[in-house]
């Protein structure tokens, strides 16, 4: 894990036959104000709040999670990280923190043969999912956290309920599984995905000022070529209608 930013931090996902999402913490450490943006697969959190703690954070500092959506493999570890922060919060956007809270696991699994069979693999019962939420983002909110402040950009399209954070002063953009490195984006089929949204979500996207890109999974971009997301956008316009 490393700071690739001033106040922001990347705990690398451990893939496995699911991959496990990338975990980022936010804040300036003596803002005492700390937040995870998403959590990871099942198994992980182990990991991932060793990884928090090896940064020299203590867990008491980390306030709150955000999830940029609500994908298993960044939920999936969610309630084990909360085992160690119960004190935390947790921040949804609205669209999928309804169905969070009413234990609507359509979303989190994407599609029923992958449900059944992540269900047997990890011996997951149904309500695994069930959260509460304790704030509902609706996009274009500017947090004011932990000594930073980052803006909320509703981008639907991978998923429902996906977001963005964008920090114009370090043009730090935390994508979740919209836009990775690579000129790739994320998967359009699952439950809630819409491919015109999500070519709409990249243009707005592209309108971003952007110098590191730090995705859901696989590589994180620090300097980021200008136009990296509109040739991006551009490049899957035809297969997003
Ligand atoms: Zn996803
Ligand atoms: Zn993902």
């Amino acid at each position: 894990m490393t700071e690739v930013s001033h106040g922001v931090y990347h705990i690398e996902g451990q893939d496995e036959f699911i991959p496990d999402s990338h975990m980022y913490v936010i804040g300036l450490p003596d803002s005492k104000d700390l937040s995870l943006v998403d959590a990871g697969l099942m198994g992980k959190g182990e990991y991932k709040i060793k990884s928090v703690r090896n940064l020299g954070i203590s867990l008491q500092d980390v306030k709150r999670i955000i999830m940029t959506h609500t994908h298993l493999d960044h939920i999936g570890c969610l309630r084990e990280i909360m085992e160690h922060l119960p004190h935390a919060e947790l921040w949804v956007h609205e669209e999928e923190a309804v169905p969070l809270e009413e234990g609507d696991e359509r979303g989190v699994y994407g599609m029923d043969m992958f449900r059944s069979m992540c269900m047997s693999q990890y011996n997951l019962q149904p309500g695994a999912f069930k959260f509460h939420v304790t704030r509902a983002l609706k996009g274009g909110e500017t947090l004011e956290i932990g000594g930073i402040s980052w803006d909320v950009i509703h981008i639907p399209g991978h998923s429902a309920g996906s977001i963005a954070l964008y920090q114009p002063t370090q043009k730090v953009l935390i994508p979740g599984d919209t836009v990775y490195a690579d000129y790739s984006i994320g998967r359009f089929d699952l439950y809630g995905a819409d491919g015109s949204a999500l070519s709409r979500s990249l243009m707005r996207l592209a309108e971003l000022d952007v110098g590191i890109l730090l995705p859901g999974h696989n590589q994180i971009v620090i300097g980021v070529k200008p136009g990296y997301i509109l040739d991006t956008a551009k490049q899957w316009a035809p297969y997003l209608r």
